[in-house]
């Protein structure tokens, strides 16, 4: 019988030459991603093989161990990626590898620009798959058989990458494909062994079919001699298991090598969701905040597979930002395996796999939170202040993500970050419409402030916020399970019915009384405030300065001012205390100039006592001198 060798040179698809040159010149920074390509294909085939086998048996050629195989020669500077599986018949050769099947490809090479850095990015969402092997290699040759073929229905197919290729038919025993890498000069990194045991670790661990690599011969003697196979990867998806048959240990161990992490997880959350968008996640809670916490140019998001194919790390897409902290695992069967940041950006899948990722690590928070307390309020020591982030990016969960919260109050009179809004609700008292808080920028500031006073008189609690992001989250979040968050230093105060009747009518009656000092004063403090008033809220403080209802609050003017924004200056308004000795003083205070003085005196220390800064502190320390002076003659 005679074999026709049928050797033909052919020439690439216009298209597969552009992508073979840019590629070399774009991809060379990160070359070592060829491998996962390349073992991704070969587990492909391997798949392939294993479905078609389920209807035909015979196609396993009585050799159904499927294996991957990686191999070097030193010598020949050669590397090899074989499989047994599915393999190809010579029009498939030159269908998959001479031609590009993809739809758009006409459009994409249109989108190329030339500027390689943008190109480069470009060609990632492309999806480089077989070809990748040139960045490398400056020959590929690559042998196969479809698998329930004669031995003699071998492809051999060659090309430099430079426009043609060759193809003919040879006999070979297995079935399956074998590529081999000529590399280039500069490629010899790749022809080594623990090089190429970390990249199949980093890239391809979780391929569910062992990808083996033969023994280092130890010593000379052994060199002659062959290696044993060992296999390289675990060769099983950790996520992929059932849970009941996963321990925590291993969880654990899984996470370390996820988290990039020492320290042992806070708490984990295995799921598995099927129907129209099938994918699995593994998410993770770690127990310590990552220095770069706070680095708006962290990376954050989660490890994408795609059918245990490692896709990217950090998919940022799928976790919002409040969630960074979250590590795992998400395996989609969705998405096409050359998936790029870029595509997943405007993809119903991954916004389907991240709403649900979303929803099960706010599950996984709540657990803790209801279940393990102490371990929760760790986490929220390490993790709060992105939590509150949430109710303003994250409008859909803003209930949920609420309900999460922990605040410092004046019920526990701890700065520690305790109290949850539902146990603020369930301490409210009879009659109280609001919850109410205090933002400012320390726990002493807020927990000492005039503004409490009348609340403390009360009984009514009041959060005490101190962190940056308090003043972003009370702007996102006006309400909880329908009751209003409000600010006590903010508009008037209206404890509505929380002060009875005989109060309301007592308080009219001051503000009457009052009246005449009110104006003298504000004509005094014009350039300072917007108005003065009498009010109720104070029992110990002469005064206090409240920011108008639509105003930003004092303690937001000077966060901004801090960081270097303009804030367009807002006139507080001015309230006394009418049972104040001071208060009530001033108000027979008959010789103009003292009166000023008084009134200067009254603004500064209301200002003070919040936390802000004097425009004029000598002038300050000047009148209380004087002051001190006079009450001591
Ligand atoms: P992709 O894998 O994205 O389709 P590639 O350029 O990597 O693109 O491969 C093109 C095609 O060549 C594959 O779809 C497959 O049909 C075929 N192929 C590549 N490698 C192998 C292999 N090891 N075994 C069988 N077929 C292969």
């Amino acid at each position: 019988m005679t074999v026709a060798a049928h050797k033909e040179t052919l020439g690439f698809q216009t298209e597969v030459k552009q992508l073979l040159k840019l590629m070399i010149h774009s991809l060379y920074s990160n070359k070592e991603i060829f491998l996962r390509e390349l073992i991704s294909n070969a587990s492909d085939a391997l798949d392939k093989l294993r479905f078609e086998a389920v209807s035909d048996d015979a196609l396993y050629e009585g050799d159904s161990a499927l294996t991957i195989r990686v191999s070097y020669d030193k010598a020949a500077r050669t590397l090899t990626i074989a499989d047994n599986g599915i393999g190809m018949n010579r029009a498939e050769v030159m269908d998959n590898i001479g031609t590009i099947a993809k739809s758009g490809t006409r459009q994409f090479f249109e989108s190329l620009t030339g500027d390689q850095a943008r190109d480069a990015q470009l060609i990632g969402q492309f999806g480089v798959g077989f070809y990748s092997a040139f960045i490398v290699a400056d020959k590929v040759t690559l042998t196969t058989r479809r698998a329930g073929t004669g031995p003699e229905h071998g492809v051999y197919w060659e090309s430099a990458g430079e426009g043609e290729y060759t193809i003919e038919t040879v006999s070979k025993a297995g079935r399956g494909t074998e590529v081999v890498l000529y590399l280039r000069e500069g490629g010899d990194e790749f022809l080594d062994d623990f090089r190429l045991r970390s990249i199949i670790r980093k890239y391809s661990d979780h391929i569910a079919v062992p990808i083996q690599m033969r023994k280092e011969p130890r010593g000379e003697e052994d060199a002659a001699t062959e290696g044993e196979l060992e296999t390289v990867n675990s060769a099983s998806a950790l996520w992929a298991r059932p849970r009941n048959e996963i321990s925590a240990a291993e969880y654990h161990e899984f996470y370390k090598h996820v988290g990039h992490d020492f320290a042992e997880p806070l708490a984990y959350v295995h799921s598995r969701v099927e129907g129209t968008t099938e994918y699995t996640s593994l998410l993770y809670v770690p127990a310590h905040a990552p220095f770069d916490l706070w680095d708006r140019e962290r990376r954050h998001g989660l490890k994408l597979y795609v059918r245990r194919v490692f896709i990217m790390e950090s998919a940022e897409q799928l976790m919002p930002n409040y969630l960074r902290f979250i590590r795992g695992v998400v395996d989609s069967n969705d998405l096409p395996l050359n998936v790029s940041r870029e595509i997943l950006q405007h993809n119903k899948t991954i916004d389907t796999i991240r709403a649900g990722s979303v929803k099960k690590a706010l599950g996984l928070l709540e657990d803790m939170a209801k279940n393990e307390p102490e371990k929760y309020a760790g986490f929220w020591k390490e993790f709060g202040k992105a939590l509150k982030e949430g109710p303003g990016e994250d409008f859909a969960n803003r209930e949920r993500i609420a309900r999460l919260l922990r605040f410092a109050s004046t019920h526990n009179d701890s700065d520690s970050q305790n109290v949850a809004l539902d146990d603020y609700i369930a301490r409210m008292k009879q009659g109280q419409t609001p919850i109410y808080y205090i933002t400012a920028d320390s726990y002493a500031a807020a927990r000492n402030s005039p503004h409490l006073e009348v609340f403390r008189q009360k009984g009514v609690e009041v959060l005490l916020l101190t962190d940056r992001v308090d003043e972003w989250l009370t702007a996102s979040l006006s309400e909880y399970q329908g009751k209003p968050l409000q600010s006590v230093t903010r508009g008037a105060l209206d404890l509505g019915a929380l002060a009875d009747q005989e109060e309301q009518q007592q308080q009219q009656q001051v503000a009457d009384e009052y009246a005449d000092l009110v104006q003298r004063l504000h004509k005094v403090l014009d350039d300072k405030v917007s108005a003065v008033r009498t009010t109720h809220r104070l029992t110990t403080s002469p005064a206090c300065l409240v920011a108008d209802e639509q105003a930003m609050s004092a303690n937001l003017e000077r966060i901004l001012r801090s960081v270097g924004q303009e804030v367009p200056a807002s006139k507080p308004i001015l309230e006394l205390n009418p049972d104040h000795p001071l208060v009530q003083r001033l108000r027979h205070e008959q010789d103009q100039a003292r009166f000023a003085e008084w009134g200067e005196i009254l603004f500064d220390q209301a200002l003070l006592s919040e936390g802000g800064q004097l425009s004029d502190p000598a002038g300050f320390v000047q009148r209380i001198n004087k002051l001190l002076l006079e009450a001591s003659r």
